[in-house]
């Protein structure tokens, strides 16, 4: 059974790997008092792109954990440190992309 190995790669996954991937990151805040939420009744909701990544991969060093780098995120509405991550390019696993062809070279 494969059933956890998408979840290892994502623990796995550093700073650099994220730049090499070459997928923007979605974050948002999951703060209910967050400024934002209660003006508009929306989560706060940025994209990291690329460009963005690298230079938090030189400054905190690309061998660092994504894990560890989303906890020193913060909502850059409310501050809180109560946000998600998703990185967009990862919705298959290996083995759907392996089965439609989609895989890159
Ligand atoms: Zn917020």
């Amino acid at each position: 059974m494969t059933k956890s190995q998408g979840r290892d790669d994502w623990v796995r996954a550093t700073l650099g790997s994220a730049v090499r991937d070459g997928d923007p990151v979605t974050v948002w805040c999951n703060n209910r008092v967050c400024g934002y939420w209660l003006e508009t009744g929306r989560q706060y909701r940025t994209v990291l792109t690329v460009a963005d990544l690298e230079t938090y991969a030189e400054r905190y060093g690309p061998a660092t954990t994504f894990i560890d780098f989303s906890a020193r995120l913060r909502c850059r509405h409310c501050g809180s440190g109560d946000v998600s991550t998703i990185v967009a390019g990862h919705h298959k696993t290996p083995a759907e992309r392996w089965r439609d062809g989609s895989d890159p070279p």
